[in-house]
C-alpha cells in the first residue's frame, strides 16, 4: 500500500531542465554544503525561547552597556525584588517602587507597571504605533524588533525603546537607593533626550543635530532611505545589430509572475514582442525565464548579433559567468546550449531603461499562455 502511494506521489512529479543528476545541498544557493547554511538551518527549527529573543538586544543600535541590561532582562535576570529573593536575598519591601501597588518583577517593572504603562504610551503616541503589551519582555523584544516603520522610523523606535527600560530601570534605581522621585514627565523627557543622543551617534540616521531630529521627530520617521531612482533612456543597438529586452515579474516574490520582452533593431523599431505566465515562482526565477524565452524567440526570428539588455543584476551576472543558485540551474543550462556559438553582449540596465519589457512582464501575469506578436500591444 506504501509503496502505492509512494509511486503515485512520483507520478505527479515533473522534472524539468537538461543534463545529468547531481546532488545539490538545498539551504544554500550554490548547491553545495556549507556550515553557516547548516547553522541557519537548524536555528530556523529551534522553537523560539525568550532565550534566543535575548539575541535581537545585541542587534540594536544602543551604547554597549544598554544592549547588555537588555540581554539580562529578556533572561528575567535583572536585579528585582523577586529575582533577589530566588538568590536568597532578604528583601524587606518586595513592592514595586514605581507604583507601590504589586510586587516587583522584570516583566511588571518593565511592562505592566501603571507608571511604566504611561511611560510607553506616551512615546508610542509619539510614533503612532499601536502597540498591545505582551505577556513576557522576550516577547516584547521580538515585538520591538519586528516593527512597522520605514528603515529610520525603525531605528528611532528601537533606540526609543531601549531609552523607555533603561530609564525606568534608573528611576526604580534611584527611588530604591537615593529615595529621590522624578516626575512622570521628567521621567519622559529624560528618554526623549536619551533616544536623540544614541541616535546621533548610531550612524544608521541622516546626521542630523539632537534640536532638528527633536522638530522634525515625524517627518524622520516616516522618511525613507530609499535611493533616488536612476533614470535613463532606452539606447538603440549600433548599426547590424539587435537587441533584446528582457524582464520577469513576480507578484509576492515567489507568487504568481509573468515573463516579456521585446527585441528591437538599431533604428528602434519593433521585431517582436512577447509576454506570458511563468507560473508561482520567485523574482530571479521569473527574470531568468523572460532571458531563455527571449533568447528562444531570437533564434527563431533573427541572425543578426544581438544585444541583451535587463535591469536584473544577479540574471545578467549569472548569464555572464555562470554559477547561478542550483534551483535555476536547469534554466541557465538551456540558455547556454540555446545561446551557443552565439555573438552576444549582456548589459545591465536601470529599470528606467526597461519599461516596455516591464510592462509585458507585468500583463504577462494574467495571460493564459505565452503571447508574441510584432509590435505592443499584443
Ligand atoms: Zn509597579
Amino acid at each position: 500500500m506504501r509503496l502505492c502511494e509512494l509511486l503515485s506521489m512520483l507520478d505527479s512529479v515533473f522534472v524539468s531542465g537538461v543534463g545529468t543528476d547531481e546532488i545539490v545541498w538545498s539551504p544554500s544557493d550554490s548547491g553545495e554544503f556549507t556550515v553557516a547554511s547548516c547553522y541557519n538551518l537548524l536555528s530556523q527549527r529551534e522553537e523560539t525561547t525568550d532565550c534566543c529573543l535575548g539575541s535581537y538586544a545585541w542587534k540594536f543600535p544602543v551604547p554597549p552597556k544598554i544592549k547588555h541590561f537588555i540581554w539580562t532582562a529578556s533572561l528575567s535576570k535583572i536585579l528585582t525584588c523577586d529575582e533577589l529573593g530566588r538568590r536568597g536575598q532578604l528583601v524587606t519591601n518586595p513592592l514595586c517602587r514605581l507604583c507601590n501597588l504589586v510586587d516587583e518583577s522584570c516583566n511588571h517593572l518593565l511592562m505592566h507597571c501603571k507608571f511604566s504603562q504611561k511611560v510607553w504610551n506616551n512615546i508610542r503616541g509619539k510614533f503612532g504605533i499601536p502597540m498591545c503589551m505582551p505577556n513576557t519582555f522576550g516577547q516584547l523584544v521580538q515585538q520591538w524588533y519586528s516593527c512597522p516603520l520605514p528603515k529610520c522610523g525603525q531605528v528611532l523606535w528601537r533606540i526609543a525603546i531601549a531609552a523607555i527600560i533603561w530609564q525606568l530601570w534608573l528611576e526604580r534605581n534611584s527611588r530604591v537607593f537615593n529615595n529621590q522621585c522624578s516626575s512622570l514627565g521628567g521621567v519622559i523627557e529624560k528618554v526623549i533626550h536619551n533616544t536623540l543622543l544614541w541616535a546621533g551617534a548610531s550612524q544608521k540616521l541622516p546626521p542630523l543635530p539632537s534640536s532638528v531630529i527633536r522638530k522634525h521627530w515625524k517627518k524622520i520617521i516616516y522618511f525613507s532611505t530609499h535611493k533616488k531612482p536612476q533614470l535613463e533612456e532606452w539606447k538603440p543597438p549600433p548599426a547590424g545589430h539587435v537587441k533584446l529586452n528582457f524582464d520577469g515579474s513576480s507578484f509576492g516574490n515567489p507568487g504568481q509572475a509573468g515573463i516579456g520582452g521585446v527585441v528591437r533593431d538599431s533604428g528602434g523599431h519593433c521585431i517582436f514582442v512577447y509576454s506570458g505566465p511563468a507560473g508561482c515562482c520567485s523574482s530571479n526565477e521569473a527574470e531568468a525565464q523572460a532571458m531563455l524565452t527571449g533568447e528562444k524567440l531570437l533564434r527563431e526570428h533573427v541572425t543578426e548579433p544581438v544585444y541583451v539588455e535587463g535591469d536584473s543584476k544577479l540574471v545578467i551576472r549569472w548569464a555572464k559567468a555562470g554559477k547561478p543558485p542550483w534551483k535555476l540551474k536547469p534554466i541557465f543550462d538551456e540558455l547556454k546550449l540555446v545561446t551557443a556559438e552565439w555573438n552576444i553582449i549582456w548589459n545591465n540596465i536601470p529599470r528606467s531603461g526597461n519599461s516596455l519589457a516591464d510592462s509585458l512582464a507585468k500583463e504577462g501575469v494574467h495571460r493564459n499562455m505565452l503571447q508574441t506578436g510584432p509590435q505592443w500591444p499584443l
